[in-house]
């Protein structure tokens, strides 16, 4: 039986990996599940799949996850540094799922012991890629990617040689607004922002597809996985969702991953590697879908992708910076005090404040320096937003 635990179990990629560990609950022995506020989801899950113990982040619920496992036997526990505890428990495999910056310590907590990482939390990546990649080196454990598109990436070079690798192009739906006038984006609101056309994601994934934050994280998270070189990465959008990643090799030739937009895809290929196994994806009618479009990615409609290269090309803790500051807009968006078009100039201001020589962004990438880095940005961008 394979030991796993599931962070972030109640979300959206959460509940997707439950479906598939449901399937063939036999070959499973489920360690740990945590969550967020949804401790009726949490407990509900963690008696089905008899988890040892469950743990939700916030401390204020812990009595009301207390009473609805008691009789159980199973463990409640609340708060960050228990979901990092629960991390140390030992496993064999290891979702990441929880969203923003939160779910490094409880992934890095993982790698140390050991696990194979299955990491659909991209913020680990763009916040501390090298430490993230180093740990899992260090303590012979596996990083394995969950985002669709550098699940893609991945299957491609199966067996291929990175030398010989000319581009990357990872997809982009193009969000909610990709067909919406430009002088209109300013007004769009939070829900509008929150449906997705193809994907049914969290909801702060969703905003971050309209406004391309989300891509611009994943350029970032293909650099720090990868290795690749940021020149060779290119964005390209894709309104149907069915071209995942290509890559490009040196003599031309272009592997695509084709699947429908379904992330139990990638988490069950995360799930079974280094095998294969039959999973409940849909298959595609390729003479019904008749054709696969693609257009340019504009940086003037989406300039986090702009603000992405910047990110590479500083490098240091600058990713840090870049998610932190962006959760921070993000919220603000959500709560609708600033605009939709606000975040990137909230983001991109956060960035020049905290650049320079002395910065602390040139500081070395450890647990401690990337917390640093990731209060400032937010005091600085909620200072900024206050201005305006
Ligand atoms: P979601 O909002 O549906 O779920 C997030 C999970 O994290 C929930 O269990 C929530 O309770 C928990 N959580 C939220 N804040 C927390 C905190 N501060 N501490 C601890 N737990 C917290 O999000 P999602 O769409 O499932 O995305 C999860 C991660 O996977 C994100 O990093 C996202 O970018 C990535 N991802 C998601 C998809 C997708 O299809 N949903 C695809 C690719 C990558
Ligand atoms: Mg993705």
């Amino acid at each position: 039986m394979r030991r796993i635990s599931i962070f972030g179990a109640t979300g959206s990629i959460g509940q997707n990996t439950i479906d598939l560990i449901a399937r063939d609950f036999a070959a499973y022995q489920v360690v740990a599940l945590t969550g967020g506020r949804n401790v009726a989801q949490l407990a509900e899950d963690a008696r089905q799949l008899r988890a040892e113990i469950a743990v939700t982040a916030d401390e204020a619920l812990l009595p009301d996850l207390r009473e609805r496992l008691s009789g159980t036997g199973i463990e409640a526990a609340a708060g960050a540094e228990a979901l990092v505890e629960a991390a140390r428990r030992p496993a064999d495999w290891v979702m990441s799922a929880i969203v923003g910056a939160a779910g490094l310590p409880p992934g890095l907590a993982a790698l140390e012991t050991g696990a194979t990482l299955a990491l659909a939390n991209k913020e680990s990546m763009v916040c501390a890629g090298p430490l993230v990649m180093g740990t899992a080196k260090a303590h012979g454990g596996a990083v394995l990617p969950v985002d669709s598109e550098h699940s893609a990436v991945f299957q491609a070079l199966i067996g291929e040689d990175l030398a010989a690798v000319e581009r990357v192009i990872i997809t982009a739906s193009g969000g909610a607004f990709r067909d919406w006038p430009l002088e209109k984006l300013a007004e769009a609101t939070p829900e509008q922002a929150a449906t997705h056309p193809n994907w049914d994601m969290g909801q702060r994934i969703t905003i971050d597809s309209a406004s391309m934050f989300n891509k611009a994280l994943e350029v970032i998270e293909t650099k720090e996985f990868f290795g690749i070189d940021p020149e060779l990465i290119e964005v390209v959008v894709h309104p149907e969702s069915m071209i995942h990643a290509l890559v490009g090799f040196r003599d031309g030739a272009l592997m695509a991953h084709v699947g429908p937009p379904d992330m139990r895809h990638a988490i069950g290929f995360a799930l079974h590697h280094p095998q294969r196994q039959e999973l409940p994806v849909e298959r595609l009618d390729l003479v019904k879908l008749g054709q696969f479009t693609f257009r340019a990615a504009c940086e003037t409609r989406w300039p986090a992708l702009r603000l992405a290269r910047e990110v590479m090309r500083t490098g240091g803790l600058s990713g840090a910076v870049f998610n932190a500051a962006k959760e921070r807009a993000l919220d603000a968006f959500i709560e609708k005090r600033i605009g939709f078009t606000r975040m990137a100039a909230v983001v991109e201001e956060t960035l020049n404040r905290v650049s320079g020589e002395g910065s602390l962004i040139h500081a070395g990438i450890t647990l401690d320096n990337v917390r640093e880095a990731d209060h400032f940005a937010r005091v600085t961008a909620d200072e900024i937003m206050k201005q305006q």
